[in-house]
């Protein structure tokens, strides 16, 4: 039988009325004869006070013992009435009548004392992490959206399909790739993968678009949303080595369609955020990121600046007059490093910005190119803080000008035989892109790494729990 958790308790008028409240002790205040216990189950960012009158009669046998184990961190039930708050900043506390503890949590070795501890001591323990205000607050953000993704696509005639995570196909482009084996490194077999699980190499996958493409070419509008892995061997505060992603693919859709839908999408995610995560939310404004709620705001009421890419490039030059701007000198050409896309955005156009048309040598192969045979119909939305969050493009739909791309990059078409039999038998124009739910994570919230925002954080040297 479900129980009432803390949040559903909260919404309740008090009324003198029994119930039990079931979580864990944050902290626990004493003052003569009252004891103050703030129990936190995670279901709200709030904790509910407990409050223990000495002086109010008698109490079971072994209260006394059960008050004295409620430390920070212990478990319990407890009982009694929900009566009006005489505290500020509550509407109601619970007149406690019975404690059970259910397990104690020593506070000679608890590692989440009440004090503040950093973000990277919290990571070291991120077994117990969720049970911080921060923490707790990520994981219920990063709950709603995800019940937000799939409602917004629902909402629009998008069907779930999962593609797979172990791939053959490994020239995609994405991103260097983890090999999935299983030959003993120890006992060095044949040369070649014949002796291997499947006959071949396989990976974990970069990305589900080119099986996404294959069921948008059948039931015209999918999504994805499943994990992806890169073995990126960079240290930085927006990669990991596995994060999540959220792939639409849409039939019979250019790439103004792909924009609009990824604008839409986007201010959608951040209007519920604000709406549905509305205390954790205060909680990010005002501890983690600053004038992030404002942020969202904007955003979300904004139309995003679009340019193309080699208008990007001139106002970035233009900027790289004024010597010590960047790191990077751009060039049109170059890969936007994360400084020239921050600078886009903080700087050019004060919000998110889609850059279109971006030089076909720095993007993948089934790009669809322009008219001007240099550019790709690529967009990327970029956002301030942090750059890139999404990627996407119009796909080429043509059998020959695929074929020749992918000659020319020395791809082996056999290989992609399935992915040209999409352009040979009933080809349509379609479009998609990849939003990576972490770095959405982190904008809405404010965290600064990347690793904050998700359970267990896997990157370069680190895979722990
Ligand atoms: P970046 O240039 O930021 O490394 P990318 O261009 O390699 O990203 P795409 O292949 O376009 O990334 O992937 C689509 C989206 O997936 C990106 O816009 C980003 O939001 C997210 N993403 C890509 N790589 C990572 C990663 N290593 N960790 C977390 N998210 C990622
Ligand atoms: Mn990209």
């Amino acid at each position: 039988m479900l129980f009432p958790l803390v949040k559903d308790i909260l919404s309740l008028a008090p009324q003198n009325q029994e119930l039990t409240v079931r979580g864990w002790v944050r902290t626990k205040r004493e003052m003569k004869n009252l004891v103050f216990v703030e129990i936190n189950d995670g279901s709200c960012f709030s904790g509910i006070q407990c409050t223990f009158d000495r002086g109010a009669g008698a109490f079971a046998p072994g209260t006394e013992e059960a008050l004295a184990a409620l430390t920070t961190g212990a478990s319990a039930e407890i009982r009694g009435r929900l009566v009006p708050s005489p505290a500020s900043g509550q509407a109601a506390e619970i007149a406690v009548s019975e404690i059970t503890v259910k397990g104690a949590a020593p506070a000679e070795t608890y590692p989440l004392q009440k004090k503040q501890h950093s973000l990277e001591f919290l990571r070291e323990i991120a077994h117990l992490r969720a049970r911080t205000n921060t923490f707790g607050a990520v994981a219920r953000v990063r709950n709603r959206l995800a019940f937000a993704v799939h409602r917004f696509f629902q909402e629009r005639g998008f069907q779930y399909v999962n593609t797979p995570v172990i791939t053959s196909s490994d020239a995609e482009g994405a991103g260097a790739m983890f090999r999935v084996t299983t030959l003993d490194p120890a006992k060095p077999g044949p040369a070649g993968y014949e002796g291997d699980f499947f006959g071949k190499a396989a990976f974990l996958t970069v990305s589900g678009q080119l099986e996404a493409e294959t069921y948008a070419c059948a039931l015209s509008r999918v999504y994805t949303f499943g994990p992806a892995f890169r073995a990126e061997n960079s240290n930085t505060a927006r990669h990991l080595a596995e994060f999540w992603m959220i792939e639409p693919e849409t039939a019979f859709a250019g790439l103004e369609d792909n924009m609009d839908l990824a604008e839409d999408f986007l201010k959608c995610l951040f209007t519920t955020a604000l709406n549905d995560c509305a205390a954790d939310l205060a909680f990010f404004n005002e501890r983690i990121g600053k004038g992030v709620t404002e942020t969202l705001k904007a955003a979300a009421a904004s139309t995003f600046v679009r340019m193309t890419y080699t208008d990007a490039v001139r106002e970035l030059e233009k900027a790289a007059e004024k010597s010590g701007t960047f790191e990077f000198k751009p060039y049109w050409g170059c890969d936007l490093q994360s400084e020239h896309e921050k600078f886009l955005t903080e700087k050019v156009a004060g919000g998110p910005v889609i850059v279109t048309g971006y030089p076909k040598e720095i993007k993948a192969f089934y790009m669809k190119m322009n008219d001007d045979g240099k550019t790709v119909r690529a967009m990327d939305v970029l956002v301030p803080r942090l750059g890139e969050i999404i990627g996407g493009s119009q796909r080429e739909e043509d059998p020959e000008k695929l074929s020749r791309r992918m000659a020319e990059l020395g791809m082996n078409a056999e290989d992609y035989s399935w992915y040209l039999d999409l352009r040979r038998y009933g080809t349509v124009p379609h479009s998609g892109f990849g939003l990576g739910f972490e770095r959405l994570i982190q904008y809405v919230t404010g965290m600064a790494n990347i690793r904050d925002v998700i359970p267990y954080p896997r990157a370069v040297g680190q895979a722990e729990f």
